[in-house]
């Protein structure tokens, strides 16, 4: 909206101001619970409650800023990758909708990819947002054979730049320290290692739901500013 002053914290040219520095700045954290999901059963019985949840909320979809939205992310590993790129394989899809709970279904370990997960990825009612989310999507549809049109699915980058009217390529850990004055604890050790591994060490499973709540926070954090 023309006129409308952005607060400090948001505006694009606030490198300038003198406000807290990045190395000042505390480490972002998700307190909530992490549900690691290593069985297609569970997996699906969990997106059937996050699916009636969306159900529920139905009357309140048609806003702008539809309501039921997941902090959306996928995770597989980087190194087989570079080997052989067709290889590639998501090992594992992080879902989060509250400050509660991140959901971390761990494909490597299932047999089938669980329906109703599959539901919820193909269902525009439930929008999906992170980094580079279309990527992770398309990787998925790719290799399990999904259909999601893409109509339901919000770049955080590109929401970042309509809020913030701007023009820039944005990081989730850029993202969290513009909008959310804080540092995300990027291990690069972690983002690389070994997704299919049977056991997901403490650190990755930290990482993976941590990555799944900063999206969804900045997505309530950008959409509320712009509702404002
Ligand atoms: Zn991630």
């Amino acid at each position: 909206m023309p006129g409308r002053r952005l607060p400090t914290w948001m505006s694009s040219e606030s490198e300038n101001d003198p406000k807290m520095s990045e190395a000042e700045m505390k480490p972002m954290e998700f307190c909530g619970k992490i549900v690691l999901v290593a069985n297609e059963n569970e997996a699906s019985l969990i997106c059937e409650e996050l699916l009636q949840e969306c159900r529920a909320q139905a009357p309140f979809t048609h806003s702008d800023w539809s309501p039921f939205v997941v902090g959306f992310d996928a995770e597989w590993d980087v190194n087989n990758y570079s080997r052989n790129p067709k290889s590639a394989v998501v090992d594992l899809v992080q879902v989060c909708c509250s400050e509660q709970t991140v959901y971390l279904f761990h494909l490597a370990r299932m047999n089938s990819f669980p329906v109703e997960l599959k539901r919820l990825i193909e269902n525009p009612q439930i929008v999906k947002t992170g980094v580079n989310v279309r990527g992770d999507i398309y990787r998925l549809q790719r290799q399990f054979n999904l259909s999601n049109k893409g109509s339901d699915v919000i770049d955080l980058g590109e929401l970042a730049n309509k809020v913030l009217k701007c023009n820039q390529t944005w990081s989730l850990d850029r993202l969290c320290v513009h909008v959310l004055n804080r540092q995300l604890p990027k291990t690069e050790s972690i983002r690389c290692s070994q997704w299919s591994e049977f056991n997901l060490s403490s650190d990755q499973i930290k990482y993976a739901a941590l990555d799944a709540y900063v999206s969804w926070k900045l997505y309530c954090d950008l959409a509320n500013y712009s509702k404002t």
